[in-house]
């Protein structure tokens, strides 16, 4: 039987991150990653300034579009920040799974293209039987699998979202355009925001997030600033989507099985984070494994995860209030409290 130091399962961005960190520990690591080739995924793809430095210490320099900071717009009012910390960068997914994937299989990390079925945990080892026949062994499993965990039911970690909260989604596409700012830009219409990211000198992505039935070209066409900048404007991408959000996890640990990224629990895309969220995860778990001492990843997972846990559902609490279409009046009235708050994200 394949085994490993450290099994990964999931290889998104956090999953290859996190074999990347074990290698660089010197442990052996493997990825079991369900789908072949460069993954793309539905993403507002704007890395925090914070995500940046993550990355460099794995050995990723992928080049971008850079992105100086925020600019929330709705009707007549909005409120722009820099970030105090330095650029952050706009990119396509694409290209930043072919530069973890490069450095990952420059590492050694061994890919497995199948999907896991069942997972055994044991006092000393997990296995992971795969859809395709295999089992594979780790020492310890990373649940890396994305906001529809299968790692994190099977581990008995996942959590049931209560009846009656509000679900959102996010659709994505990109158009041949050359971006108009340095920003990331916000609106905030009455159900949805569109988020506009920067990703090359020529492309723009354009975000959507909103309940269930939000209409992508409907959300675009009520904002008629913007509207008239993506006239014309080719789709470079297919249009996708994601979601549910919220998803909700338990715990972020039990026995050798730890969670990181979305699938041990994501909030809201509504403050456009992530991925360097997802990165210090995967960083702390591997330095709980080094130590043998998995269980202090559950207070490390919360102490890298506070920020963004606190202000995403505070935001998302007002946005989904009748003071929703107060937020970016207010952001404007009190621009030091906007710029706090997109710092701290943004660390
Ligand atoms: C609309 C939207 C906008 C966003 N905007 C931003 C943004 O601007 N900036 C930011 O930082 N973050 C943003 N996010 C969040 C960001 O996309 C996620 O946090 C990030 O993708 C998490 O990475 P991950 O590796 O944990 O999961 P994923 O990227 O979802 O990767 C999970 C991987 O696991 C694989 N997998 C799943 N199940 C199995 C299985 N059973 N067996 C094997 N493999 C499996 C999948 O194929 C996938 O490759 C946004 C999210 C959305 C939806």
């Amino acid at each position: 039987m394949r085994t490993f130091n450290v099994l990964v399962i999931g290889g998104g961005p956090v999953g290859m991150a996190a074999a990347i960190e074990a290698r660089l520990s010197g442990l052996s690591a493997g990825i079991i990653e369900q789908r072949a080739g460069t993954v793309d995924k539905a993403c507002g793809e704007g890395l925090m300034p914070g995500a940046l430095p993550l990355l460099e210490r794995l050995g990723v320099t992928p080049v971008g579009r850079d992105l100086v900071g925020v600019t929330y717009r709705s009707g007549d009012h909005s409120v722009t920040h820099r970030f105090s910390s330095g650029s952050g960068m706009g990119m396509r997914r694409t290209i930043l799974h072919d530069a973890l994937r490069s450095r990952a299989n420059e590492l050694g990390v061994i890919f497995v293209e199948d999907s896991l079925q069942t997972l055994r945990s044991h006092e000393k080892h997990v296995v992971v039987d795969c859809q395709g026949g295999e089992s594979i062994r780790g020492d310890y499993l990373i649940g890396a699998d994305g906001l529809h965990s299968t790692v994190s039911r099977q581990a008995g970690l996942f959590r049931e979202v209560s009846v009656g909260r509000t679900k959102r989604y996010g659709i994505r596409q990109h158009f041949q355009i050359a971006p108009w700012s340095e920003f990331i830009e916000v609106y905030y219409t009455k159900y949805a925001e569109v988020y506009i990211t920067p990703v090359s000198n020529d492309q723009v992505g354009v975000a959507v997030l909103g309940p269930r039935a939000t209409d992508f070209e409907a959300t675009i066409a009520s904002l008629p600033e913007l509207a008239a900048r993506l006239e014309g404007a080719a789709p470079s991408s297919q249009r996708s989507g994601a979601g549910s959000f919220p998803q909700l996890t338990a715990a972020r640990t039990k026995g050798r099985v730890l969670l990181v990224g979305d699938a041990s629990g994501y909030v809201d895309a509504i403050t456009g984070e992530g991925l360097r969220l997802g990165f210090a995860q995967a960083r702390a778990a591997v330095e709980c494994i080094v130590l043998g001492q998995p269980q202090m990843y559950e207070l490390r997972w919360r102490q890298v995860s506070r920020d963004f846990r606190v202000l995403t559902r505070g935001l998302i609490t007002l946005a989904n209030s009748p003071l929703r279409m107060a937020i970016v009046p207010l952001a404007s009235r009190f621009p030091s409290l906007f710029g706090f708050i997109v710092n701290r994200l943004a660390r």
